[in-house]
């Protein structure tokens, strides 16, 4: 049975005090979390990874970062490797978020070469796919999700299906206040999940994880969860606040418990 991830998406918010302070605080909560089956992960910024890794150290609560480069080492300036990433225990990473593909130029072939070298050095990425308003409003969101599938996977083998996390993200919902509603998410997510059953194998669908994101917050987290296949939530401004980060844990630990 899948887990239910609850991921929180911090951007570049929260210096080093404020992580130091969510981190300990997020301590406290995180010893009286007993539910295996609800994963706890925190995406920091890139210098607080190591602080945040270390309070939370023998914690159940994964830490992610946020982007990484597609290339090995060299002169890359301001980039952050895989190599290094590795060496600071990260366990996930965030990639081809729409910020990144909006504001970064990054396309569906740079997130496939990234979430290669990811794995490679045994980090799980947390890949980020989803249609904008135009294309939503066109009828096109289908055709833009298959052909960001395609891209991102292009030749990547898959063994069981949890190498990787898909997060599906309409861009329009993101930080918007405006959240697909269950129908348009179950749809999109049974639609990525089908694509690979078809690509891969009915296991490895069956396996995968695809997280939903898009203003999920403690609200409406219990309605999107409660969809057959939406294993959980890449979350933004909801998981910035420790008390609705908690929240969102705690109404899919009951979730899950009521199974
Ligand atoms: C995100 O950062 O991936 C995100 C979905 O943000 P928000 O929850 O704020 O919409």
């Amino acid at each position: 049975m899948r887990q239910i991830i609850i991921a929180g998406n911090w951007k570049m918010n929260k210096g080093l005090f404020e992580t130091e302070q969510f981190c300990k605080e997020l301590v406290q909560f995180a010893t009286t979390h007993h539910e295996e089956r609800v994963r706890m992960i925190i995406a920091p910024a890139f210098p607080f990874l190591k602080i945040a890794s270390t309070l939370l150290l023998g914690q159940p609560v994964g830490i992610s970062a946020q982007d990484v480069s597609s290339h090995e080492d060299g002169a890359f300036t301001g980039e952050i490797s895989a190599s290094m990433l590795s060496s600071l225990e990260m366990q996930f990473c965030i990639i081809g978020h729409s910020e990144r593909r909006q504001y970064h130029q990054e396309s569906d072939t740079g997130v496939r070469d990234k979430q290669l070298i990811l794995r490679e050095y045994g980090i799980k990425p947390i890949l980020c796919i989803g249609e904008t308003l135009a294309q939503r409003d066109a009828g096109e969101t289908s055709a833009v999700l298959i052909s960001q599938l395609e891209g991102c996977f292009k030749d990547v083998p898959l063994e069981s299906g949890e190498e990787v996390i898909v997060a599906y993200e309409p861009v329009w919902a993101i930080g918007t206040g405006r959240t697909a509603s269950p129908a348009q998410a179950q749809e999109a997510h049974a639609l990525i999940r089908n694509w690979f059953e078809e690509n891969y194998n009915p296991e490895i669908a069956a396996a995968i994880h695809i997280l939903y994101g898009g203003s999920v917050k403690p609200d409406n987290i219990v309605e999107l969860l409660s969809c057959p296949d939406i294993d959980g939530g890449l979350i933004g401004g909801a998981a910035l606040k420790l008390e609705s980060y908690v929240q969102m844990v705690q109404s899919a630990t009951k979730l899950i418990q009521s199974r």
